[in-house]
Protein backbone atom coordinates (compact mmCIF):
# COMPACT_ATOMS: atom_id res chain seq x y z
CA UNK A 1 0.00 0.00 0.00
CA UNK A 2 1.39 2.94 -0.91
CA UNK A 3 1.87 5.55 1.76
CA UNK A 4 1.63 9.19 0.75
CA UNK A 5 2.74 12.09 3.38
CA UNK A 6 0.84 14.81 4.29
CA UNK A 7 2.93 17.64 3.33
CA UNK A 8 3.21 17.00 -0.52
CA UNK A 9 0.32 19.39 -1.29
CA UNK A 10 0.37 18.77 -5.00
CA UNK A 11 -0.10 15.24 -4.35
CA UNK A 12 -2.65 15.88 -2.15
CA UNK A 13 -4.43 18.34 -4.52
CA UNK A 14 -3.86 15.68 -7.58
CA UNK A 15 -5.88 13.35 -5.51
CA UNK A 16 -9.34 15.66 -4.96
CA UNK A 17 -9.02 16.41 -8.99
CA UNK A 18 -7.69 13.28 -10.53
CA UNK A 19 -9.78 10.70 -8.65
CA UNK A 20 -9.01 6.91 -6.63
CA UNK A 21 -8.74 5.00 -9.51
CA UNK A 22 -6.03 6.43 -10.96
CA UNK A 23 -4.37 7.41 -8.03
CA UNK A 24 -4.21 3.81 -6.64
CA UNK A 25 -2.87 2.67 -10.40
CA UNK A 26 -0.14 5.04 -10.49
CA UNK A 27 0.23 8.05 -8.21
CA UNK A 28 3.33 9.25 -9.82
CA UNK A 29 1.47 9.59 -12.89
CA UNK A 30 -1.21 11.66 -11.52
CA UNK A 31 -1.63 15.23 -13.22
CA UNK A 32 -0.57 17.58 -10.46
CA UNK A 33 -3.18 20.63 -10.13
CA UNK A 34 -0.35 23.45 -9.57
CA UNK A 35 -1.12 25.26 -5.71
CA UNK A 36 1.12 28.28 -6.59
CA UNK A 37 -1.62 29.19 -9.38
CA UNK A 38 -4.74 28.52 -7.50
CA UNK A 39 -6.47 31.85 -6.68
CA UNK A 40 -9.83 32.43 -4.87
CA UNK A 41 -12.90 32.74 -6.05
CA UNK A 42 -15.23 34.75 -4.11
CA UNK A 43 -19.12 34.61 -4.17
CA UNK A 44 -21.61 37.04 -2.10
CA UNK A 45 -24.38 34.79 -0.37
CA UNK A 46 -25.85 37.56 1.79
CA UNK A 47 -25.37 41.01 2.93
CA UNK A 48 -22.66 40.14 5.04
CA UNK A 49 -21.62 36.22 3.92
CA UNK A 50 -19.79 34.86 1.10
CA UNK A 51 -18.34 31.70 0.08
CA UNK A 52 -14.69 31.28 -0.79
CA UNK A 53 -13.27 28.64 -3.70
CA UNK A 54 -9.89 28.16 -3.13
CA UNK A 55 -7.97 24.95 -3.78
CA UNK A 56 -9.67 22.24 -0.71
CA UNK A 57 -12.51 22.41 0.55
CA UNK A 58 -15.44 25.30 0.03
CA UNK A 59 -15.42 28.07 2.71
CA UNK A 60 -18.12 30.33 4.28
CA UNK A 61 -17.16 33.65 5.74
CA UNK A 62 -19.54 35.73 7.62
CA UNK A 63 -18.58 39.21 8.40
CA UNK A 64 -19.14 42.23 10.28
CA UNK A 65 -18.85 44.39 13.96
CA UNK A 66 -18.03 41.26 16.18
CA UNK A 67 -15.32 39.63 13.85
CA UNK A 68 -15.51 37.27 11.05
CA UNK A 69 -16.51 33.58 11.14
CA UNK A 70 -15.13 31.50 8.97
CA UNK A 71 -16.18 27.81 8.20
CA UNK A 72 -13.03 25.77 7.17
CA UNK A 73 -9.29 26.67 6.33
CA UNK A 74 -8.36 25.13 3.13
CA UNK A 75 -5.18 22.84 2.75
CA UNK A 76 -2.04 24.42 4.52
CA UNK A 77 -0.12 25.31 1.10
CA UNK A 78 -2.71 28.00 0.53
CA UNK A 79 -2.71 29.57 4.27
CA UNK A 80 -1.23 32.89 3.09
CA UNK A 81 -3.53 33.15 0.64
CA UNK A 82 -6.59 32.31 2.74
CA UNK A 83 -5.27 34.99 4.80
CA UNK A 84 -5.45 37.53 1.90
CA UNK A 85 -9.15 36.69 1.17
CA UNK A 86 -10.06 36.73 3.77
CA UNK A 87 -8.74 40.36 4.71
CA UNK A 88 -10.61 41.08 1.25
CA UNK A 89 -14.39 40.38 2.31
CA UNK A 90 -13.94 41.35 6.21
CA UNK A 91 -12.09 44.62 8.11
CA UNK A 92 -12.07 42.53 11.06
CA UNK A 93 -9.81 39.94 11.82
CA UNK A 94 -11.40 36.01 11.42
CA UNK A 95 -12.70 35.59 15.12
CA UNK A 96 -13.96 31.97 14.60
CA UNK A 97 -12.91 29.17 12.97
CA UNK A 98 -15.37 26.17 12.27
CA UNK A 99 -14.30 23.08 11.40
CA UNK A 100 -17.16 20.69 9.19
CA UNK A 101 -14.57 17.44 10.13
CA UNK A 102 -10.76 17.47 10.19
CA UNK A 103 -9.46 16.29 6.69
CA UNK A 104 -6.44 18.20 5.70
CA UNK A 105 -8.22 20.15 2.88
CA UNK A 106 -10.68 21.44 5.16
CA UNK A 107 -8.58 22.18 8.67
CA UNK A 108 -4.98 22.70 6.75
CA UNK A 109 -5.42 26.19 8.05
CA UNK A 110 -6.51 25.67 11.37
CA UNK A 111 -2.79 27.09 12.43
CA UNK A 112 -2.16 29.87 10.62
CA UNK A 113 -5.41 31.33 11.99
CA UNK A 114 -4.84 29.73 15.66
CA UNK A 115 -1.34 31.82 15.46
CA UNK A 116 -3.18 34.80 14.77
CA UNK A 117 -6.08 34.56 17.34
CA UNK A 118 -8.75 32.89 15.76
CA UNK A 119 -10.68 30.69 18.23
CA UNK A 120 -11.03 27.38 16.61
CA UNK A 121 -14.72 25.63 17.56
CA UNK A 122 -15.63 21.81 16.17
CA UNK A 123 -16.39 18.05 17.41
CA UNK A 124 -14.85 16.94 19.52
CA UNK A 125 -13.41 14.06 17.36
CA UNK A 126 -12.15 16.91 14.99
CA UNK A 127 -9.62 18.09 17.72
CA UNK A 128 -8.42 14.36 18.75
CA UNK A 129 -7.96 13.38 15.11
CA UNK A 130 -5.94 16.96 15.05
CA UNK A 131 -3.72 15.64 17.37
CA UNK A 132 -2.67 12.27 16.22
CA UNK A 133 -1.06 11.07 12.88
CA UNK A 134 -4.41 10.91 10.48
CA UNK A 135 -4.56 8.21 7.84
CA UNK A 136 -7.03 8.84 5.38
CA UNK A 137 -7.27 5.91 2.72
CA UNK A 138 -8.64 7.08 -0.66
CA UNK A 139 -7.17 3.96 -2.38
CA UNK A 140 -3.86 4.96 -0.96
CA UNK A 141 -3.48 5.93 2.44
CA UNK A 142 -2.73 10.06 2.92
CA UNK A 143 -0.85 10.51 5.90
CA UNK A 144 -1.38 13.89 7.91
CA UNK A 145 1.03 14.46 10.85
CA UNK A 146 -0.02 16.06 14.29
CA UNK A 147 -1.72 19.25 14.10
CA UNK A 148 0.80 21.86 16.47
CA UNK A 149 -1.17 22.66 19.47
CA UNK A 150 -2.14 26.72 18.06
CA UNK A 151 -4.16 24.85 15.05
CA UNK A 152 -6.51 22.60 17.14
CA UNK A 153 -9.96 23.23 18.23
CA UNK A 154 -10.19 24.91 21.27
CA UNK A 155 -13.98 24.82 22.15
CA UNK A 156 -15.14 21.48 21.29
CA UNK A 157 -19.09 20.16 21.42
CA UNK A 158 -20.69 16.62 20.96
CA UNK A 159 -24.06 17.72 19.68
CA UNK A 160 -24.13 21.13 18.07
CA UNK A 161 -23.11 24.97 18.97
CA UNK A 162 -24.88 27.79 18.28
CA UNK A 163 -22.72 31.02 17.35
CA UNK A 164 -25.08 34.67 17.79
CA UNK A 165 -22.65 37.38 15.71
CA UNK A 166 -22.71 39.71 13.36
CA UNK A 167 -26.42 39.69 13.42
CA UNK A 168 -26.76 36.28 12.38
CA UNK A 169 -27.26 33.47 14.16
CA UNK A 170 -25.12 30.19 13.05
CA UNK A 171 -26.34 26.46 13.70
CA UNK A 172 -23.47 24.21 14.31
CA UNK A 173 -25.05 20.33 14.18
CA UNK A 174 -22.77 17.44 14.14
CA UNK A 175 -24.19 14.37 12.31
CA UNK A 176 -22.70 11.10 13.59
CA UNK A 177 -20.33 8.89 11.38
CA UNK A 178 -21.60 10.07 8.05
CA UNK A 179 -18.61 11.50 5.88
CA UNK A 180 -16.19 10.85 8.98
CA UNK A 181 -17.04 10.57 12.68
CA UNK A 182 -16.21 14.38 13.15
CA UNK A 183 -18.91 16.30 10.91
CA UNK A 184 -20.43 19.06 11.19
CA UNK A 185 -23.13 20.92 9.07
CA UNK A 186 -23.19 25.01 9.56
CA UNK A 187 -26.39 26.98 9.16
CA UNK A 188 -26.55 30.73 8.71
CA UNK A 189 -30.34 31.03 9.97
CA UNK A 190 -30.98 34.35 8.80
CA UNK A 191 -29.07 34.44 5.61
CA UNK A 192 -30.51 30.99 4.71
CA UNK A 193 -27.57 29.26 4.07
CA UNK A 194 -26.35 25.69 4.97
CA UNK A 195 -22.56 24.94 4.62
CA UNK A 196 -22.67 21.28 4.53
CA UNK A 197 -19.02 20.22 4.78
CA UNK A 198 -18.23 16.93 2.74
CA UNK A 199 -21.22 15.33 3.63
CA UNK A 200 -22.33 16.77 0.68
CA UNK A 201 -20.53 17.18 -2.84
CA UNK A 202 -21.97 18.84 -5.84
CA UNK A 203 -19.56 17.46 -8.33
CA UNK A 204 -19.81 13.91 -7.64
CA UNK A 205 -20.22 10.88 -5.06
CA UNK A 206 -20.06 10.95 -1.65
CA UNK A 207 -16.22 9.64 -0.62
CA UNK A 208 -17.06 7.69 2.86
CA UNK A 209 -14.52 7.73 5.23
CA UNK A 210 -14.82 4.30 6.46
CA UNK A 211 -11.82 4.15 8.32
CA UNK A 212 -11.95 7.48 10.17
CA UNK A 213 -15.43 6.31 11.63
CA UNK A 214 -17.87 7.20 7.99
CA UNK A 215 -20.97 5.41 6.52
CA UNK A 216 -23.08 5.91 4.01
CA UNK A 217 -26.07 5.28 6.51
CA UNK A 218 -24.60 8.64 8.48
CA UNK A 219 -24.82 10.46 5.29
CA UNK A 220 -28.36 9.87 4.28
CA UNK A 221 -29.19 10.31 7.87
CA UNK A 222 -27.37 13.74 7.93
CA UNK A 223 -28.97 15.04 4.56
CA UNK A 224 -32.44 14.07 5.69
CA UNK A 225 -31.43 16.59 8.83
CA UNK A 226 -30.28 19.41 6.82
CA UNK A 227 -32.55 18.60 4.18
CA UNK A 228 -35.56 19.78 7.24
CA UNK A 229 -33.44 23.21 7.64
CA UNK A 230 -33.73 24.50 4.12
CA UNK A 231 -36.57 25.74 1.88
CA UNK A 232 -36.81 26.46 -1.98
CA UNK A 233 -34.69 29.85 -1.53
CA UNK A 234 -31.81 27.87 0.57
CA UNK A 235 -28.36 27.85 -0.87
CA UNK A 236 -26.26 25.06 -0.39
CA UNK A 237 -22.17 25.22 -0.05
CA UNK A 238 -21.18 21.82 -0.36
CA UNK A 239 -17.81 20.37 0.91
CA UNK A 240 -16.84 20.26 -2.80
CA UNK A 241 -18.22 22.17 -5.83
CA UNK A 242 -20.21 24.95 -6.89
CA UNK A 243 -23.35 25.97 -4.75
CA UNK A 244 -26.34 24.49 -5.37
CA UNK A 245 -30.13 24.48 -4.06
CA UNK A 246 -32.43 22.32 -1.89
CA UNK A 247 -33.49 20.73 -5.52
CA UNK A 248 -30.21 19.13 -5.92
CA UNK A 249 -29.32 18.16 -2.72
CA UNK A 250 -32.51 16.11 -2.17
CA UNK A 251 -31.87 14.86 -5.75
CA UNK A 252 -28.57 13.34 -4.34
CA UNK A 253 -29.97 11.97 -1.09
CA UNK A 254 -32.55 10.26 -3.43
CA UNK A 255 -29.70 9.47 -5.32
CA UNK A 256 -27.74 7.39 -2.13
CA UNK A 257 -31.44 6.02 -0.96
CA UNK A 258 -31.64 4.13 -4.22
CA UNK A 259 -27.99 2.92 -4.68
CA UNK A 260 -27.92 1.69 -1.05
CA UNK A 261 -31.12 -0.30 -1.69
CA UNK A 262 -29.78 -1.65 -5.06
CA UNK A 263 -26.81 -3.17 -3.81
CA UNK A 264 -28.22 -4.17 -0.46
CA UNK A 265 -30.63 -6.31 -2.72
CA UNK A 266 -27.47 -7.66 -4.61
CA UNK A 267 -25.55 -8.70 -1.61
CA UNK A 268 -28.70 -10.31 0.02
CA UNK A 269 -29.30 -12.48 -2.63
CA UNK A 270 -25.11 -13.80 -2.20
CA UNK A 271 -23.58 -11.60 -5.32
CA UNK A 272 -19.79 -10.90 -5.33
CA UNK A 273 -18.41 -7.42 -5.56
CA UNK A 274 -17.68 -7.57 -9.51
CA UNK A 275 -21.71 -9.08 -10.08
CA UNK A 276 -22.90 -5.89 -7.94
CA UNK A 277 -20.30 -3.44 -10.30
CA UNK A 278 -21.85 -5.60 -13.44
CA UNK A 279 -24.97 -4.73 -12.38
CA UNK A 280 -24.47 -1.35 -13.15
CA UNK A 281 -26.54 0.15 -9.70
CA UNK A 282 -25.50 3.87 -10.42
CA UNK A 283 -26.32 3.84 -14.12
CA UNK A 284 -28.55 6.52 -14.60
CA UNK A 285 -26.75 8.66 -12.12
CA UNK A 286 -23.03 8.36 -13.64
CA UNK A 287 -23.38 11.19 -16.19
CA UNK A 288 -24.04 13.76 -13.40
CA UNK A 289 -21.86 12.21 -9.72
CA UNK A 290 -19.96 10.01 -12.07
CA UNK A 291 -17.05 12.39 -13.02
CA UNK A 292 -15.58 13.36 -9.73
CA UNK A 293 -13.78 12.97 -6.84
CA UNK A 294 -14.87 9.42 -6.73
CA UNK A 295 -15.36 6.80 -9.43
CA UNK A 296 -18.32 4.69 -9.74
CA UNK A 297 -16.81 1.35 -9.77
CA UNK A 298 -15.06 2.62 -6.21
CA UNK A 299 -18.26 4.24 -4.82
CA UNK A 300 -20.08 0.87 -5.41
CA UNK A 301 -17.10 -1.18 -4.03
CA UNK A 302 -17.54 1.32 -0.71
CA UNK A 303 -21.38 0.47 -0.60
CA UNK A 304 -21.17 -2.78 -0.67
CA UNK A 305 -18.46 -3.22 1.73
CA UNK A 306 -20.80 -1.05 4.40
CA UNK A 307 -23.85 -3.54 3.41
CA UNK A 308 -21.96 -6.99 3.38
CA UNK A 309 -20.95 -5.74 7.13
CA UNK A 310 -24.63 -4.91 7.80
CA UNK A 311 -25.77 -8.33 6.34
CA UNK A 312 -23.23 -9.88 8.70
CA UNK A 313 -24.50 -7.97 11.39
CA UNK A 314 -28.14 -9.40 11.30
CA UNK A 315 -26.97 -12.39 10.75
CA UNK A 316 -24.66 -12.44 14.13
CA UNK A 317 -26.21 -15.07 16.59
CA UNK A 318 -28.27 -13.48 19.71
ZN1 LIG B 1 -13.47 15.39 3.80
Amino acid sequence: MAVLQGQRGWLRAAIMAVGFIALAAGPALAQAPDLSKVEYRTEKLGENLYALFGGGGNIAVLTGPDGALVVDSDLVELSPKLRAALTMVSEKPARFLVNTHFHFDHAGGNTTLGRSGTVIVAHDNVRKHLMTRQVVNVGVDIVTEPTPPEGLPVVTFADGVKFHVNGETVAVSHADNAHTDSDAFVFFEKANVLHTGDLFMSIGYPFVDAGNGGSLDGLIAAHARALALCNEQTRVVPGHGPLVGKAELQAYHDMLVVVRKRISDLVRKGRTLEQVQAAAPTREYDERWGKGFVQPQVFIQRIFIEQKRAKAGVRAPG
